[in-house]
């Protein structure tokens, strides 16, 4: 561990040592602060609980549990606890709380009839001691396998701070490693053009390009790289905390993910080139800043916000240096000059960040805000007639260019809509699964009708049309009655073809009772509000377009 005043100048001074490992199995990890993924950076670490489940989990200090949430999505069960010292630890997709607030989750379930909450504890309700057992862990909600999400926060802020930087006892001494960089025209927007991608080679310490020198057929050049941090005995890779970007010994950019601001954590759509992701899987973080990018990590930039102008025609040495939290460092170097003509692209519909956009014809409108756009888009449209549905099908620019704000987007009804289904207008929008947030994506959203047109807010570019949804949730019950006397609990599939399900209410003899979510399964599992004998459940599931399904289990305990 390195005491403080080993830090290098910048670096923050956060407590060392002051939060210990929240697990008692060594620290090992399976993902990274920062990491770029569709909509957000992961904003904690995550730490691996041996591929298993019911893990016990401690305070990382002292303090006191000032709130819980529980969600099927996202963190899943969740603990945070506010410390003397200014700062709040998150530990996320949890199973059950320690008893006392396990017990206390449970009352006030009970008494606001709703499963997912949000809890906000006074101060010292719920005191906690370091190292004391507050959860057994999980992988509940957005999660994909058991682990521990462990975030700290600072309370003036409220920002997540890079957990690697308060030494925790991670052992890592491996370097990041470059993979590959893509190079763009920085005359052209990033979305109107293919950026060459190129290999890395590990040469000597460091990197440079398989192919040699690189032959630019633009005098403007933006810089992306495809990079991955490793610790100590894990394959799982993790995000480069600090990147720089030189050309000839002179500084151009820098980026340093320290802390992200929750209300910036969608730019990573234009830190890092979505367009690639969606076509090519791989993230290439950005050592540029896109016009439209309000995100806070750039700790140096040019004046023309990390634009390399190579205009001269000679050769210029490109270096790229990368660093983890732990110091460890490596380095790409390779030579670029400009040797060729850009062929200027012309487009009639250019659509501008920093400025509101708009389609407006017979039968669409679409307007959005300044903050919608990234970088300047060439905008495409068609509208085709369909027998099939109640609108035009719109092919809305393209779905791989990311949106940073959501647009009201209204699409004229042009077939008979009969009165009653009115209220059950849906936008159908056919796109690729990674783009949408949350895990289950959808085909479609509820719209509203107004004066014969359907409205809804929608943050995606791609396909949309109208339909109606008329047909309620399914639900398909996972044991037979009516002798569940032996059961250890009831247990129901519910889905919902057009949208999501909205809502999911369950009474058990004219009572709430406390089901429990996990993804479309909802569980009860027998407790005290259950006593032995018999029993009338009833359960109403409905959708987006409030249609309903009623269902009735008589039953024996
Ligand atoms: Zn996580």
């Amino acid at each position: 561990m390195l005491p403080l005043a080993a830090w290098s100048q910048g670096e923050p001074d956060y407590p060392q040592n002051y939060f210990r490992n929240p697990l008692d199995i060594p620290i090992s990890l399976a993902g990274g602060f920062a990491e770029c993924r569709p909509n957000h950076f992961h904003t904690g670490i995550d730490i691996k609980t041996n591929q298993q489940e019911n893990m016990p989990v401690y305070a990382a200090a002292e303090g006191y549990v000032s709130r819980i949430t529980i969600s099927h999505a996202g963190y899943g069960n969740a603990i945070y606890i506010t410390h003397p010292n200014g700062y709040t630890t998150l530990y996320g997709h949890l199973n059950d709380f320690y008893p006392e607030l396990q017990q206390y989750l449970k009352q006030k379930q009970y008494e606001q009839e709703s499963w997912s909450c949000d809890l906000s504890l006074p101060a010292n309700r719920f005191a906690v001691k370091k190292g004391q057992l507050v959860a057994y862990s999980g992988t509940t909600g957005g999660s994909t396998g058991p682990h521990l999400h462990f975030e700290i926060r600072s309370n003036t802020s409220g920002h997540v701070l890079n957990g690697m930087l308060f030494g925790l006892p991670i052992t890592d001494t491996r370097a990041p490693e470059a993979r590959s960089i893509a190079v763009y025209n920085a005359d052209e927007s990033i979305y109107e053009q293919q950026p060459a991608l190129i290999p890395l080679l590990k040469k000597g310490s460091g990197y440079t390009t398989k192919t040699g020198a690189y032959k630019s057929s633009s005098p403007h050049l933006y810089i992306g790289i495809q990079a991955q941090d490793y610790i100590n005995n894990s394959t799982n890779w993790l995000g480069v905390y600090r990147m720089k970007l030189y050309l000839d010994e002179t500084l151009q950019a820098a980026t340093e993910l320290r802390e992200i601001d929750f209300a910036q954590n969608r730019y990573v759509n234009a830190y890092a080139d979505f367009k690639t992701k969606e076509e090519k899987g791989t993230w290439y973080q950005g050592l540029y800043r896109l016009p439209g990018n309000k995100l806070d990590v750039y700790t140096d930039l040019n004046t023309q916000n990390g634009m390399l102008d190579i205009s001269d025609g000679k050769e210029h040495q490109v270096r790229i240096e990368l660093e983890d939290a732990h110091r460890n460092k490596a380095q790409v170097n390779f030579t670029v000059s400009y040797a060729g003509k850009t062929t200027v692209k012309t487009c009639t519909n250019t659509w501008m960040p920093g400025k509101s956009n708009a389609l407006q014809t017979r039968n669409t409108s679409f307007v959005t805000d300044e903050q919608a756009l990234y970088d300047r888009i060439c905008f495409r449209y068609t509208e085709s007639p369909s027998k099939q549905y109640y609108s035009d099908v719109l092919q809305l620019h393209d779905a791989k260019i990311p949106l940073q704000s959501s647009t009201d987007l209204g699409l004229k009804i042009n077939q008979a809509l009969p009165f009653d289904l009115r209220n059950k207008l849906v936008f159908i929008h056919h796109i690729k699964a990674a783009s949408l947030p949350g895990n289950n994506p959808q085909d479609g959203a509820a719209a509203r009708y107004d004066k014969g047109w359907a409205w809804a807010p929608v943050r995606t570019f791609g396909n949309y049309c109208v339909g109606v949804d008329t047909v309620p949730p399914v639900l398909q019950p996972l044991q037979k009655g009516p002798d569940l006397s032996k059961a250890k609990n009831i247990r129901f599939k519910v889905t919902d073809k057009m949208t999501s399900v909205k809502q999911f209410r369950a009474e058990l003899d004219g009572r709430w009772l406390c089901f429990v979510r996990a993804g479309n399964t909802y569980t009860y599992t027998f407790d005290e509000h259950c006593t032995p004998g018999n029993h009338k459940l009833v359960i109403t599931a409905s959708d987006e377009n409030d249609n309903q399904t009623v269902y009735s289990l008589i039953f024996r305990r």
